[in-house]
């Protein structure tokens, strides 16, 4: 199908919901049905896309659930699948990596040139004495060197734990030790809004509280005077005399390629492990069937790499597909709010994929400023991380993708490693309802169950679960297996629980409500976060919101709101605006949702990772003294703006 079979399906939807096609597509049907049938020879198929110096002996081992086994007996290496696979074909000399910093330098690196500073990177940590199996932390900012020390620490089989370049020496030692790493890789500094970042200071202070630290790699980017203390060596240095080519290690599929902490939305961060061969097989299959990707894609994923989406979609996916990435270090909106759109013109990126945070950010500052840039190489746009508002997919249908770009809008987690529901324009379009992440990928077992794990009808809602391994998922949680069958294994048997809330429509559509544990219990109805969240940004004043709630007597919970208003109108009467809101989520999600009180802020916390935290709303509402681990919080301001106004008003109403 061509997009302009889609945009004509999807307004047709839009145009009318009585309208009753025959939403799912055949192919994708079949395909899907046929997954399901039978994973195994399915996810073997998918699997041999990649390049194996030894093919598995079995697809999936079973036998101690829940520690899943995939490709076992098979070898391959993620760096090999990565470059050495290009570096004898056309794409040699093509850009894998288009580099953008805030001040608008960029710089590239071709394949070619990757594949020789991998080698010579893995060569030169081999001479620090790094092993197979070894842990290596890499506190980097988003500088190609961050993917050039991911792959090097795969070509000889260490285990990269890439930890968020904004977090202290506290939550950077707290990682370090968790998985006891030897050697930790990080730069004189790194930008952000404007300012230096002083990451080489950050490790200074870390590493008196990491004993397993035996090396400090330096990358030098001029940018300040760094002292060298004894465990320190420089980058430049230690690929001076390194070999050029480095003979990738032979690894195990089951043998980790890397731990990652989550953002930490709910709480103290868990150490995510995940595989070799299942993990790339998900990704190599995902990337194909959601963006489609061609070796002709300028893709430009704005996620941090210090995220399981950096990870996944712009480093280990896009280069086994040989696409062209776009890397950026800065802020969306620094020095403008202007920045993605100004970089897709620039490099003229085929595939936009962002977070609804960042799409609901430029919204406030309204169209004239996307308007001005040229976005026609856009083909197809995608977002993560939160649910999309519907509100917010028009928006970003129309005035970035000029209504004629679909939407991807993917779900996943740190833990699924890849892309587990999303529409799959690699294999068909489908009609996109704006706001549903449509249908789950092959092989992906997602249903939505009741309290006993039942699966629940239609229209119902309840605790998304994935009922079948698959190849992306997550071994363990680092050395706590007890905690990764507790979190993950226990509330249901034998299922994954993601811990989201969701349903299905009539038409087999899926949608994200939030978080399980957010969900409001209101006079014994059960509310998601989002479906209100989506009722007030569906109003035209309000560019962003987030709704938390605190006990009530009567209703059992009591609807608390923190909107930020659309720039024009920031200067109307905020009483008259809230008796407004109070009518519209009355008329739109009815009188059961009326909020309690609503509050306007100037913006919310969010994790550096780009969600609301409603954990930390919650604990202001209810009047909480503490706040509990806040180390992935955006901006510490924030809060104290939630803080404050939430305090002004009960002074005001008395
Ligand atoms: P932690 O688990 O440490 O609290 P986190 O859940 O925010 O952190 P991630 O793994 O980055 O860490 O995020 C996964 C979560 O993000 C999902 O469980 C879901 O709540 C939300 N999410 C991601 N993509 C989507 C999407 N497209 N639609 C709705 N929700 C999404
Ligand atoms: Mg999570």
């Amino acid at each position: 199908m061509t997009n302009q079979n889609f945009i004509d399906l999807s307004r047709i939807y839009e145009e009318s919901e009585k309208v009753k096609v025959s939403l799912q597509g055949k192919k994708l049907d079949k395909m899907r049905s046929q997954a399901l049938e039978n994973p195994e020879q399915f996810w073997g198929e998918q699997a041999k896309n990649l390049i194996w110096f030894k093919q598995w002996d079995k697809v999936l081992d079973s036998n101690d659930h829940p520690f899943y086994k995939w490709f076992v007996g098979g070898a391959l290496n993620a760096s090999v699948n990565c470059l050495d696979r290009h570096i004898d074909s056309d794409l040699k000399n093509k850009a894998a990596i288009i580099w953008e910093a805030e001040n608008k330098e960029s710089r590239s690196f071709t394949y070619s040139q990757l594949y020789r500073s991998v080698n010579k990177f893995a060569s030169a940590l081999k001479s620090l004495g790094v092993k197979k199996g070894d842990r290596v932390t890499i506190y980097l900012p988003m500088v190609p060197e961050l993917p050039i020390a991911m792959l090097a620490c795969a070509r000889i089989g260490a285990i990269h734990t890439v930890v968020f370049s904004g977090f202290s020496s506290q939550a950077l030692s707290d990682r370090v030790n968790d998985s006891n790493s030897r050697v930790v890789i990080t730069a004189d500094g790194g930008f952000r809004r404007g300012k230096l970042v002083e990451l080489k200071k950050v490790v200074d202070e870390a590493i008196p509280l990491s004993s397993s630290i035996e090396h400090v790699v330096v990358l030098k980017r001029a940018l300040n005077n760094i002292t060298m203390g004894p465990k320190d060596v420089w980058w430049h240095e230690i690929i001076e005399d390194a070999r050029p080519y480095c003979e990738p290690e032979i690894i195990e599929s089951t043998h980790p390629l890397y731990i990652l902490y989550t953002s930490g939305t709910t709480g103290k961060p868990k150490g995510v492990v995940h595989s070799t061969g299942g993990y790339l097989t998900h990704l190599y299959a995902t990337a194909k069937w959601v963006f489609d990707f061609t070796n002709k894609d300028i893709f430009f994923c704005t996620a941090d790499i210090g995220w399981v989406t950096g990870h996944s979609y712009i480093v280990y996916a896009p280069l086994m597909h040989g696409a062209t990435q776009i890397m950026y270090e800065g802020a969306p909106d620094y020095p403008k709010p202007d920045r993605y759109w100004d970089i897709v013109e620039k490099h003229g990126a085929t595939i936009l994929y962002t977070t609804p945070t960042a799409l609901r950010m430029y919204i406030k500052f309204g169209n004239s400023i996307p308007n001005s840039f040229d976005l026609s190489s856009l083909r197809l746009l995608g977002t993560v991380g939160e649910p999309i508002n519907p509100e917010v997919w028009m928006w970003y249908f129309r005035t970035i993708g000029k209504e004629n770009c679909p939407i991807v809008d993917t779900w996943w987690q740190t833990e699924t490693g890849g892309i587990m529901i999303s529409a799959c324009t690699g294999i068909e379009i489908v009609p996109m309802k704006p706001g549903s992440g449509t249908f789950s990928l092959p092989g992906i077992d997602a249903v939505v169950v009741d309290e006993n794990g039942k699966p629940v009808t239609p229209d119902k809602k309840g605790y998304l679960v994935i009922r079948k391994p698959w190849p992306g998922m997550l071994m363990t949680l680092w050395r706590d297996d007890e905690k990764y069958q507790n979190t993950y294994w226990r509330k249901f048997d034998n299922i994954y629980f993601t811990g989201d809330y969701a349903l299905y429509d009539t038409d087999g559509y899926l949608w994200l409500l939030g978080r399980s544990d957010d969900v409001l219990k209101i006079a014994g109805h059960r509310l998601g976060t989002m479906e209100l969240e989506s009722a007030f940004v569906s109003h035209r004043a309000i560019a962003e919101a987030a709704v938390t709630s605190r006990p009530d007597e009567k209703k059992g919970e009591s609807i608390i709101a923190f909107l930020v208003l659309r720039t024009e109108f920031a200067a109307v009467s905020e009483q008259q605006l809230r008796n407004q809101l109070v009518n519209h989520i009355r008329e739109t999600v009815g009188p059961i949702a009326t909020p309690g009180e609503i509050y306007f802020v100037n913006k919310l916390p969010k994790t550096r990772s780009g969600k609301i935290m409603r954990r930390l709303l919650k604990s202001i509402s209810s009047g909480s003294s503490t706040i509990g681990d806040v180390s992935t919080l955006e901006d510490g301001t924030s809060i104290e703006e939630v803080r404050q106004a939430y305090d002004d008003l009960h002074k005001a109403i008395g």
